[in-house]
């Protein structure tokens, strides 16, 4: 890590030594200055002057945490008092990015911050980078778990989130030849200020041994699990501010360590340094986060760390009940709810029940009404390749009493499904949560699905498909069961503090209620054709454009000129997501400009960015693609006067802060019924760009909320791939489509890979694959004729900021606020 050194002091002049207790008893001072000051000598130790951006940024921190350490105490309090029922979010990923700015934000600390630091003769931005994401999840997914934590404080629910501290979080992506290169993020390397240790909360958590049948003292049989491997699960709490509401709710990310137990044998043997080794394979539980997104792993050490996840988090609500309450569960279900983020969590079924009969001393019947009236499933994706699947084998041997549980829930709910569809053996095997045949495995889905008294899909087109294809037949038994939760985002973040000049004219137009009702923004629609306000709203645009393309010009070195139109596309590179249609595009801009075309192209910088999973190969090849096309592109005058092209290495959280409030034009390209929701979508919108995409996710309820004016829609609809699949030919495509044609031949004749022959042959036949399940040939046209409609909008710079104001203004629903109220409403029975 670079630590740049902002001493006021020249680094030549011998340092002096501080003494803050004089400073700070001077009292002239704010809170925050006498704050920073006494960090730095007392928290970090800094004895003289010459403390660097770092350590004032730690010391700035650690100011901001203490701030909201009365109103977190205030809300654990009200918490342990069970006067309410409370939700907890268990997730494998909460991908929370940055925490001070959110906190000064959320506590309306930037007066007192900004004085301070002027005092100080400080830079906020400087001290705001030298933070680390936290990087504890790979996309959407972790991301959306973030912003729930965010809208549940805002809202003032008694809402905990359930999560593992990863050692290392998603890997950092750098870009060598045109290639992802991965390295690890070992992000807590410098210390977190944001996490505080709970040792005395420390539980243990199992694994292996066997199931022991055993009478207990009133001669009832009992199972217990024994001679099992035990870890220890320490507790890390992350503050969750609301804003300016006096609430910080709680995170709490669990951490592996080994007990003290451990191989007495080799101790005493005298192997004390070996066995004392041992403690690593323990401590491994916690150190990675598995860089897969929107597909399965089957890795042993994945499996362990949902166990995990949902054991210590079970065990650690049922410590606060019987601390209350005693060993009596007859109210438990009235006070807790639990949200399993997609099926990673979902063993917490089975160890709920576990729990409460093992240990508590439950019947089944019992623990199995508590348990189905505690758990709710969220469902996050129709991929196939993404459905988790453990083999029993597997599940047997790591954890042979939740197996046996599982088998028990199962036997039970196939009776169930016998009852209702007599001798309908088919579907017995169909809905079974064991999958028969050569290598049984345990189908996640449906043991959360069988376990949880709601599913919900995360937007409507996909809770639909939900219902009529994957759970068709569940939805025939539990219709009630099934519901949606359409996605949203946290305004705070995405708006209010991503894109403050925009936040400045908005409070100046509306005042500032809309950061707590984003539905607010509605009122922009009367300054729609207010051309004052146009000017000041294309203003902010193109000052956020500049600050974009200086991120671009550091990162990748290429000029972005802010006055083209800024075409984005950031989210993990996938198929499904179609980052290669983009490409395709670009490549026939390309085109037309060489062959002199250029006057009917309009000047335009497209920028996309993401990391691909390590393992898959054809999305790393798609980057590297996409740096191939850039270096073409950039480096050809003719072209670059029009056209520019730049992979932005390591996509993260505080990158899409600096991306998003400076789009044009928002990429939103899936193959339709493929993007379960989309939440990137929803950030550029609320930032006012306009979107071009499928009829997909959330893409479909942003159309209907902005108007098709204002909406590049293009492409085959779900229902239509369906048929299309039948005669779906892509060699044909291409024949018949001149442009299609040309593109496909520069790839093929290698003009994009002068010096590695043939290396992208594999996206090629991608392409022209009959089976092609992304429908790349199919939607080209479609594709090119938006991206054209969307080229001309935007000739017309006064229409396009009338568009653009639209789309801020009707953006109220895609706030995660709005989402949190149905889930709080819904579901959790909290409101
Ligand atoms: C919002 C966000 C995502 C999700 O983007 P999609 O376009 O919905 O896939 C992924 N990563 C980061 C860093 C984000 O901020």
């Amino acid at each position: 890590m670079t630590v740049k050194a902002v001493s006021r002091e020249k680094e030549s002049k011998p340092s002096k030594e501080v003494n803050v207790d004089a400073q700070i008893a001077s009292g002239a001072d704010s809170e925050v200055l006498d704050g920073i000051r006494r960090h730095l000598l007392y928290s970090l130790g800094r004895f003289d002057d010459r403390s660097t951006a770092h350590e004032w940024g730690k010391a700035l921190e650690l100011t901001v945490r203490d701030q909201l350490m009365k109103n977190w105490q205030k809300t654990r309090l009200a918490e342990r008092s069970y006067e309410n029922k409370r939700g907890f979010y268990l997730s494998l990923e909460f991908l929370l990015g940055r925490s001070m700015n959110n906190a000064i934000l959320n506590m309306g600390l930037e007066g007192p911050t900004a004085e301070a630091l002027k005092q100080l003769g400080l830079n906020y931005e400087e001290l705001e980078e030298e933070e680390r994401d936290a990087g504890l999840g790979n996309g959407g997914l972790g991301r959306l778990a973030a912003c729930f934590m965010d809208s549940c404080a805002n809202l003032g629910l008694p809402v905990r989130g359930y999560g593992i501290r990863y050692e290392y979080g998603m890997f950092h992506q750098s870009i060598r030849e045109g290639r992802q290169v991965e390295n690890p993020d070992h992000w807590l390397m410098a210390g977190n200020p944001w996490e505080i240790e709970q040792p005395d909360r420390t539980c243990k958590v199992k694994f292996y041994g066997r199931s022991e049948h055993y009478s207990n003292d009133a001669g009832r049989m009992c199972v217990r699990w024994v001679d099992t491997h035990d870890v220890l699960a320490v507790p890390f709490d992350m503050p969750i501010p609301g804003y300016k509401n006096g609430v910080v709710n709680t995170l709490r990310l669990w951490k592996a360590s080994a007990t003290d137990e451990f191989n007495l044998k080799d101790f005493n043997d005298g192997d004390y340094a070996d066995a004392v080794a041992q403690k690593n394979l323990a401590e491994q539980i916690t150190m990675v986060l598995y860089p897969n997104d929107a597909s399965e792993n089957g890795k042993e050490l994945r499996l362990r760390q949902q166990y995990f996840l949902a054991s210590a988090s079970l065990q650690d609500v049922i410590q606060d009940w019987t601390l209350k309450f005693g060993p009596n569960f007859d109210r438990f279900a009235e006070f807790h709810c639990f949200q399993l983020n997609d099926t990673h969590p979902t063993l917490a079924v089975a160890e709920l029940m576990r729990l409460l009969v093992d240990e508590q001393g439950l019947n089944w019947e019992k623990a199995w009404s508590i348990t189905t009236s505690t758990m709710a499933y969220t469902n996050h994706t129709l991929l196939p390749e993404a459905l988790e699947r453990w083999s029993v084998r597997l599940l047997g041997e790591l954890l042979p009493r939740l197996l046996d549980i599982i088998y028990e829930i199962n036997a039970r709910f196939l009776v169930e499904v016998a009852h209702c569809w007599p001798g309908d053996v088919e579907r017995q095997r169909r809905m079974s949560i064991i999958e028969e045949g050569h290598e049984p495995h345990v189908r996640m889905a449906y043991l959360g699905i069988v376990g949880s008294f709601s599913v919900n899909g995360v937007a409507a087109l996909h809770s639909d498909l939900l219902t009529r294809g994957l759970f068709k037949d569940f939805y025939a038994l539990w219709p009630n069961k099934f519901n949606n939760k359409t996605n949203g985002v946290t305004p705070r973040r995405w708006l209010a503090h991503c894109n403050p000049d925009l936040k400045s004219l908005i409070d100046e137009k509306i005042g500032t209620e809309w950061i707590c009702e984003l539905e607010q923004l509605s009122q922009l629609k009367s300054y729609v054709s207010d051309s004052a306000f146009q000017k000041k709203w294309a203003a902010v645009k193109h000052y956020n454009k500049q600050r974009l393309s200086q991120l671009v010009q550091d990162k990748c070195g290429v000029e972005f000129d802010p006055n083209f139109i800024f075409d984005v596309q950031v989210k993990r590179i996938h198929e499904y997501k179609r980052q290669l249609l983009n490409v395709l595009h670009v490549i026939h801009l390309y085109d037309k400009i060489t062959r002199g075309e250029a006057d009917q192209v309009v000047p335009r910088c497209v920028l996309i960015g993401g990391k691909a999973a390590p393992g898959y190969f054809l999305a790393k090849l798609l980057i590297k693609l996409i740096n191939n096309v850039a270096e073409v592109i950039n480096s050809d005058e003719r072209v670059s006067e029009r056209l520019r092209l730049a992979f932005l290495p390591n996509y993260n959280v505080s990158a899409m802060e600096v991306i998003c409030p400076a789009a044009d034009l928002s990429e939103q390209i899936s193959t339709a019924g493929k993007e379960a929701s989309g939440t990137g979508n929803m950030k550029f919108m609320m930032n006012g760009a306009l979107t071009i995409g499928t009829y997909d996710g959330a893409n479909i309820e942003i159309l209907d909320a902005v108007g098709e004016e204002h909406f590049f829609l293009f492409g085959l609809k779900e229902d239509e791939i369906v048929q299309h699949r039948i005669s779906h030919k892509p060699e044909h495509i291409v024949e018949s489509d001149p442009d299609l044609a040309r593109v496909m031949g520069l790839l093929q004749c290698g003009h994009f890979s002068m010096f590695e022959e043939g290396i992208f042959q594999p996206l090629i036949d991608s392409v022209l694959n009959p089976h092609d399940p992304w429908m790349v040939a199919a939607d080209f046209r479609s594709y090119v004729d938006a991206q054209n409609r969307a080229a001309s909008a935007y000739k017309n710079k006064e229409l396009w900021t009338q568009s653009s104001i639209l789309n801020t203004a009707t953006s109220g629903k895609f706030s995660s606020d709005r989402t949190i109220r149905e889930y709080a409403q819904d579901i959790w029975k909290l409101l």
